[in-house]
């Protein structure tokens, strides 16, 4: 028996004994008192309820006194079984995350925190205040201001991610979109990469990629395969699926995982090495240890509440290492970049004034299917608009940038199924292209972009 049940059993065997002698005592003691009632049953009953009365209040009495005994004798076993704890149960604390009265797991985030430079999530949620204040062109956020010549040393070196996010069955059926959009897009990818080396795309849906992979002839799989060693097409994450992180298990999390990335190493020999996560609705610890355990260095979130953004980004503590709460170590470490904006599509990418970043999503272009909510349409570039395009441009890249402590912006370019038609391509290539070869040819600027 432990020692923790020995003690109750012990306390309720002296308190058991104590009422039965009390009992028996005042039974022998009315089994001596002589019959002084004579006759009447009034005073018979009185006199019953009388002796009744007297034994309660000897019990009540009886029980303050074990109660006192009890009291004693807990504390000395507590004494005895840890003597800095004595009186702990009952400490109470300001803070919700006091060291003293954490459980393991927590107090070692603690220690943690105290030796680096570290954040504790559940300690930011304390800071938040609850409001909703307008911040402007970048609504959920805060005005963003620099000199311009905080980048004359260090360049801005920029990295623009195509991107296409497909969902396998939401609005449509998994065939229903690989059918319409899915394969035209794969289809199109191994045509506009293979035209010039400088374009880059990532693909994150291995059920969609092993679907498209199984329809095309060994031609057309040495040319991805050609590509994925070439860098111009990157596998991320490597999921089945862009996994749910808010209700899903981690069985089912880990097992889409691994099907993926067997998938990859069967075919295509590789292993990712960077998750994007766009799409999910709120992003787990449970996942990003998954990332890490299956190889993954770096990782990407999209879907974080605004104020958690916000106040990432005027801590400039956007990009982190996302160590698990019960890490004391650096083990479960990987680097993680929290996207700062509204959403994943272009107008919330390149800047946070999305009435400008739509401008420069030239899928949206006038006469096409997609317009800009903000309504000013993007323009072609030309000889005669690109200055001004490029100056206009450069400001929303500066400003993001504001917000990250390294030189280097990561820039994505898409959205839902995006790039499905040859002419979508031709309008986002070419003309990132002209503005991308302005921006070389005037280095006082300073910003190299790829
Ligand atoms: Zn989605």
């Amino acid at each position: 028996m432990k020692r923790g049940r020995v003690l109750p059993v012990l306390v309720g065997g002296v308190f058991c004994l104590a009422v039965m002698s009390l009992y028996r005592m005042l039974e022998l003691m009315q089994g001596a008192e002589p019959d002084r009632g004579g006759g009447s049953p009034v005073g018979q009953v009185e006199e019953d309820l009388s002796r009744l009365q007297l034994k309660i209040d000897r019990l009540e009495r009886l029980l303050v006194d074990n109660n006192r005994l009890v009291a004693r004798l807990r504390d000395s076993l507590l004494v005895r079984e840890s003597p800095e704890q004595r009186g702990g149960a009952n400490v109470s604390s300001n803070s919700a995350h006091n060291r003293a009265a954490a459980p393991l797991g927590c107090w070692k985030a603690e220690e943690m925190k105290d030796g680096a430079d570290g954040v504790q999530l559940l300690d930011v949620y304390d800071l938040l205040p609850f409001d909703n204040p307008d911040g402007g062109a970048w609504k959920q956020g805060f005005q963003i201001s620099y000199r311009g010549d905080e980048w004359a040393e260090q360049p801005l070196e920029l990295f623009l991610v195509p991107h296409s996010h497909n969902d396998p069955g939401w609005l449509k059926t998994f065939d229903g979109y690989y059918q319409d959009q899915t394969r035209h897009i794969l289809d199109n990818m191994l045509v506009k990469l293979g035209e010039d080396s400088r374009r880059k795309m990532i693909w994150a849906e291995i059920s969609y990629f092993s679907q498209w992979w199984n329809d095309i002839d060994d031609q057309k799989r040495a040319l991805v395969r050609r590509l994925v060693g070439a860098g111009q097409l990157e596998l991320v994450t490597g999921g089945w699926v862009m996994a749910d992180e808010a209700n899903s298990h981690y069985f089912a999390m880990l097992d889409q995982l691994m099907e993926g990335h067997q998938w990859l190493q069967t075919h295509l020999g590789v292993k990712p090495s960077s998750g994007w996560a766009i799409d999910p609705f709120g992003h787990s610890p449970s996942m990003t240890y998954l990332l890490k355990g299956a190889g993954l260095s770096n990782m990407l979130i999209q879907r974080v509440h605004y104020s958690v953004k916000k106040h990432f980004a005027q801590q400039r503590t956007l990009e982190f290492l996302w160590r698990q709460s019960w890490d004391s170590s650096s083990r479960s470490d990987i680097t993680c970049h929290m996207m700062p904006f509204y959403s994943y599509d272009v107008p919330h990418t390149c800047g946070p004034n999305p009435a400008v970043c739509c401008q420069f999503d030239f899928h949206r272009l006038p006469g096409g299917r997609v317009f800009c909510p903000w309504r000013i349409p993007p323009q072609p570039i030309t000889e005669q608009n690109i200055k001004e395009r490029a100056l206009l441009l450069l400001d929303q890249y500066r400003q993001k940038s504001r917000l990250f402590r390294s030189s280097v912006l990561l820039v994505p370019l898409g959205d839902d199924f995006r790039f499905v038609e040859s002419g979508e391509w031709d309008a986002q290539f070419s003309n990132y292209q002209k503005l991308f070869d302005y921006f070389d040819q005037h280095p006082e600027l300073h910003i190299k972009v790829r």
